[in-house]
């Protein structure tokens, strides 16, 4: 009598237990799906500019339980907007920095004006001058733009030898001569 009557409690009590568990754990799913679903929309609103492409990846990260947010970090864009947005302004600022950047001289890397002619410190020659006013000039300009004076290129090989032909001439004549002998 009194077993039978403790193993009808045991087993209220075992079924009970049980379902509570059930239920604790039916609530967490519920609520890690929520979670993930809320999770995909505010990933998506953070990488995505369409509004339309957004709602899409919300309803895929609520409409398809734990397989949709999966689906979604599949294939959302790798960035987030901010990234995006501050790599952008990160290169308009190396862009602007080396455009405003101040001259340096090749050979010293001291600091430079960019009306030097020479390298103060190491006496680099920076700039061609004008053969009329003595202006430093751009490489690239034709004419002097104080006084108007065409730039004349000085015509290569005048008094420098490059080395590379003086080696090829004098390997030719030691060639040469020593065929002949
Ligand atoms: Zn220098
Ligand atoms: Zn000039």
């Amino acid at each position: 009598m009194a077993a039978s009557v403790f193993g009808s409690i045991h087993s209220v009590l075992h079924s009970g237990a049980a379902s509570v568990a059930g239920n604790v754990l039916l609530l967490f799913v519920i609520v890690f799906w929520l979670g993930l679903g809320f999770r995909v929309h505010r990933d998506a609103r953070r990488r995505i500019d369409d509004g339309w492409l957004v709602g899409l990846s919300t309803a895929l990260g609520f409409g398809l339980p734990f397989i949709g947010p999966v689906v979604y970090t599949l294939f959302r864009p790798p960035e987030t907007l901010a990234d995006v947005h501050a790599r952008e302004v990160e290169l308009r600022a190396l862009r602007g920095r080396l455009l405003q950047s101040t001259p340096h001289c090749p050979v010293c890397l001291t600091e430079v004006e960019s009306s030097y002619v020479v390298c103060p410190v190491c006496t680099t020659r920076l700039r061609e001058q004008c053969t009329s006013c003595d202006a430093p000039l751009d490489p690239l300009w034709q004419a002097c733009p104080y006084c108007a004076t065409p730039v004349v290129t000085v015509p290569a090989g005048n008094g420098t030898i490059v080395p590379f032909v003086a080696d090829l001439d004098a390997a030719l004549t030691a060639e040469a001569t020593r065929l002949s002998d």
